[in-house]
């Protein structure tokens, strides 16, 4: 399977259980909501009715007969109610209608029974073939005949009037019962309406989840992607940069081996070749394994551990220059260096703090032709500080100044691979730096010359950090 192939799949699995994960998120989220919507229009609606049925009792109480049969004073009580057994021909004026009632007529409706369960009166508006029988649960719902859903509360009546008989008195402690139902058609309307909304909003969402999920999976794997191809560029970069010396090593090796007798006197010669191309490909290799542990300590400085100590910048420049004049002396350059008297501490670590700057100075020792010049300072800031690296030597073209600092990249490799660079340098370099939470940047005018500089946090100087902490500790800080 190639690489753009298995990293589509991937894409493609992590889209799907991005969308899978959002997609139950949303469903069980979605549902949530219309459960509580609907729970809450339902106790809404229960505690409507509850109110209704509590303020007619509390009304009706007072008048209510202690008669048996009341239909006379009931029609008097409820001039709209029809009364059972009777044609119902209700049409009360005005002032009766406000006596005592239900305001909305079209929705509610009302039944009176008598303690025994026989229906004395009721709403014209009660729904269609409704028993006469009473059913003394408290809460029902029910499907009329007319196919609208109804909902009815029972409640017991009770009389100021009425007596209990005085052998009896827990025969029929109640005077009736009240009925009060409600058509449930709006609620239905409501409830569907919303189902509806689900039902072509939640496949929209999906749509748009899977969508988005596609396109973030997208960007997820941009730089997985990018770094695999990194990698797989720097692979094939490190083996071809293995092969050249290798085959050049080898053919020198042959050519010993088929020397004629007569030509022994260029064996050594040979020999000097091969010893060159066997540096290059250790020198090579070296910085391979150099570069393979500057990633492995970056992943361990993330993982908190940090082997860093105060390394004095001071003694690092100076070594260095003085380690580079016999080379620069071979090279005719005059190497100098520029260091304050004060010591300059940064916190790093003190053998690869070496590698880069003196990987500055012998690129601009190899870049700078005989009788140029190199100056390396070091100056501090309150916080910072900075090593310069400057040459009077061949100089950097804008256009390569970025890219220099690449992996096995070099200015017209041509020119490098004369002065035996192979390109890791710089990428050393930045990285070192990189580790060290510095900046490394370059200035350079082809021809003119070039100015490197490597800024470092600074830290106080040893004996005054020592100082510093054994204060705070004394301060219990
Ligand atoms: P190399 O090992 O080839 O020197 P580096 O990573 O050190 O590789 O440098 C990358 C490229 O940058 C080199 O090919 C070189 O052309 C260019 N370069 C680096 N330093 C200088 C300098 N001081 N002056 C001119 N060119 C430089």
């Amino acid at each position: 399977m190639n690489s753009y192939s298995l990293f589509r799949r991937s894409r493609l699995r992590l889209a799907f259980w991005y969308a899978g994960v959002m997609g139950i998120i949303l469903s069980v989220s979605g549902f949530g909501i219309y459960r509580a919507v609907m729970q809450a229009n339902w106790a809404a609606m229960e505690r409507e009715i509850e109110s209704i049925a509590g303020t007619l009792h509390d009304s009706v109480e007072p008048l209510l007969p202690a008669a048996e049969a009341p239909t006379a004073v009931l029609q008097q009580i409820f001039p709209d109610l029809c009364l059972s057994g009777e044609a119902c021909n209700t049409t009360p004026t005005l002032i009766q209608r406000h006596t005592i009632g239900i305001s909305d007529r079209s929705t509610y409706y009302i039944r009176l029974f008598n303690y025994q369960g026989k229906l004395l009166a009721f709403s014209p508006n009660q729904p269609p073939l409704l028993p006469d029988r009473l059913n003394r649960s408290p809460w029902q719902t029910f499907r009329s005949t007319n196919g609208i859903r109804y909902h009815q509360f029972t409640t017991i009546l009770h009389s100021a009037k009425a007596r209990h008989p005085a052998n009896k008195p827990n025969l029929h402690p109640s005077w009736g019962y009240l009925q009060i139902g409600r058509t449930l058609a709006p609620f239905d309307t409501e409830t569907s309406r919303i189902q509806w909304i689900l039902a072509t909003g939640f496949p929209i969402a999906l749509l748009l989840v899977a969508v988005s999920s596609w396109w973030l999976s997208g960007l997820a794997m941009q730089p997985i992607y990018q770094s695999y191809q990194q990698q797989q560029q720097f692979t094939a970069n490190a083996a071809h940069e293995l092969r050249s010396p290798l085959a050049s090593l080898l053919a020198t090796v042959e050519a010993i081996l088929r020397l004629p007798q007569s030509n022994r006197q260029n064996i050594p010669t040979m020999l000097q070749t091969v010893e060159r191309q066997g540096r290059r490909l250790s020198d090579l290799i070296t910085d391979l394994l150099f570069l393979s542990s500057l990633e492995q300590h970056s992943l361990k400085q993330h993982s908190g551990v940090k082997p860093f100590q105060p390394c004095c910048l001071n003694d690092l420049v100076s070594d260095l220059t003085e380690e580079f004049l016999e080379l620069v002396t071979a090279a005719d350059i005059h190497l100098t260096s520029q260091i304050p008297n004060s010591e300059i501490y940064v916190l790093g670590d003190e053998s690869q703090l070496y590698r880069l700057v003196s990987n500055l100075i012998a690129n601009a020792i190899q870049y700078t032709p005989a009788g140029g010049e190199v100056l390396v300072s070091l100056e501090f800031y309150e916080r910072s500080t900075c090593v310069t690296v400057k040459d009077t030597g061949i100089g950097i073209a804008p256009s390569e100044q970025t890219r220099i600092f690449d992996r096995f990249y070099r200015v017209e490799s041509d020119r490098s691979r004369k002065t035996g660079g192979i390109g890791l340098g710089l990428a050393i370099a930045q990285t070192i730096t990189y580790l060290h939470k510095g900046q490394l940047v370059v200035k350079s005018n082809p021809g003119q010359g070039s100015l490197f500089t490597v800024d470092l946090p600074r830290i106080f100087n040893r004996v005054e950090s020592q100082v510093k902490s054994l204060n705070s500790m004394d301060n219990g800080e």
